[in-house]
């Protein structure tokens, strides 16, 4: 009987192995997860139910008995040590082995470190796995400590958003001169910095980070020669690939596991999804690494049809969304084109209630909507259609965005 061999406990792995069902596929399904825990998705662990208004319910994906149902055996706390691409191979840490006809690398990202004195001192954490966002959780939730953040990326400021709604003191280490300015540029990150302003994080940005102090545990942060005072704090600087498996069966590694546009990966039968892989986009033809729920969710399913044989193309339109304090926010847009585009701005940036659009040469190629709904899906279409749109239009609120739709 066929076998289809998975790496990963994300929703890279649980789209894929659904979608290997739905297509009919009837051998054998095999996923593997280092944790000890049933396939999970990891956005709440930031936002609800970090700060306890959601529980598990909202971040484990199936019961158990969805598995058994579908018949895919899932194998928690169990490493996949090797891949031998040759022998179509994958050694796991129990010393067993399993045999594949196509296998997936949906092994995720893990926390960058950062390399400065204190980095493991008992207090300092990183979030990504759901044990971290228990640990966190347990800090938090009765209000009252101090967390210094060191990075203000979107985990970074979620946490914030949560810490201070739990009532806890929270200051911010940034070290750009606004946050999240790499993900939407210096504009729009003013308007996240605001908002955090106003719900009384003390946000220091243009800061340099020099150390984590403390004895038994974290006391402080030396930044510009001043120590912040800390009970915990969290290291947000970014996420690295898990391509340590790809690296040693020698696929191709850059910043991720290269692939095409179908998810293939050097290796034959091999594929990427999720965060880990660095895929070409068919419609813009850059090589893309998405770190979005929405692209595990979407990726998984195309390698799932490429493991199957099925031709099927990765070339959704990046998305991302996020929750801070009374703020939500979609985000649709190729980040290489946005970069050297133009933005305009429909609606109230001071209210926080507007769409901001990156607009190239004349063409849509980002759209964000804040506290503003059901656009997301025109600003995918606008963006799609790839025409020419009348800035003024697009910046009137009076013009119904459906009709610019070249
Ligand atoms: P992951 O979810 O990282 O899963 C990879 C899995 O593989 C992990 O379980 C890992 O332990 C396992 N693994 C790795 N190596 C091995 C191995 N050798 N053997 C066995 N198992 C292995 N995105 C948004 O769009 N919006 C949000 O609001 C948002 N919020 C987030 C909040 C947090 C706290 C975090 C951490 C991420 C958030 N994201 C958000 C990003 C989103 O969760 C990720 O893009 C998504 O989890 C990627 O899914 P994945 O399956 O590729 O990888």
């Amino acid at each position: 009987m066929a076998h289809m061999v998975i790496i990963g406990g994300g929703l890279a792995a649980e789209s894929a192995a659904r979608t290997l069902r739905e297509e009919g596929y009837d051998g054998e399904i095999t996923v593997v997860s280092d944790e000890p825990h049933s396939l999970y998705e990891r956005p709440p662990l930031s936002k609800g139910y970090l700060q306890g208004t959601e529980d598990r319910d909202a971040v484990i994906l199936h019961p158990p008995d969805w598995y058994e149902t579908h018949r895919i055996e899932v194998r928690t706390s169990t490493a996949a040590t090797a891949v031998d691409p040759g022998a179509r191979r994958v050694a796991l840490a129990d010393g067993s082995a399993l045999s594949y006809d196509a296998l997936l690398l949906a092994t995720g990202a893990a926390p960058r470190r950062l390399p400065i004195d204190g980095h493991d001192l008992p207090g300092v954490r990183t979030l990504r796995r759901l044990d971290d966002a228990d640990a966190l959780r347990a800090e938090l939730k009765d209000g009252g400590r101090r967390l210094v953040l060191i990075g203000s990326g979107w985990i970074g400021m979620e946490v914030a958003a949560t810490a201070r709604t739990l009532g806890n003191e929270v200051t911010v280490l940034e070290r750009e001169a606004v946050p999240l300015a790499a993900a939407v540029g210096a504009r729009m990150g003013e308007v996240f910095r605001r908002l955090h302003l106003d719900h009384g994080v003390d946000l220091r940005t243009s800061t340099h980070v020099e150390r984590i102090v403390g004895a038994e545990r974290v006391t402080g942060v030396v930044a510009d020669g001043e120590t912040v005072p800390a009970d915990l704090v969290l290291v947000g600087v970014g996420a690295v690939p898990n391509t340590g498996l790809a690296e040693a069966a020698g696929l191709e590694v850059d910043n991720g596991v290269l692939t095409d546009a179908a998810l293939r990966t050097s290796a034959p039968g091999v594929f990427a999804a999720g965060d880990v892989a660095n895929a070409i986009h068919p419609v813009i033809g850059h090589r893309l690494r998405s770190e979005h729920w929405d692209n595990a969710l979407r990726s998984g399913p195309v390698a799932a049809r490429g493991m199957l044989g099925i031709p099927a193309l990765h070339d959704g339109i990046p998305y991302f969304y996020t929750d801070q304090y009374d703020l939500g926010m979609e985000l649709s847009g190729y980040p290489p084109l946005m970069r050297a585009a133009e933005l305009v701005v429909r609606g109230d940036l001071d209210a926080r209630e507007f769409i901001a659009f990156w607009v190239d040469g004349g063409r849509v190629v980002g759209g964000m909507n804040v506290n503003v709904w059901d656009v997301n899906e025109t600003v995918q279409r606008l963006i799609r259609a790839g025409g020419e749109v009348d800035a003024e239009a697009l910046a009137d609120p009076g013009t119904p965005l459906e009709s610019l739709v070249p």
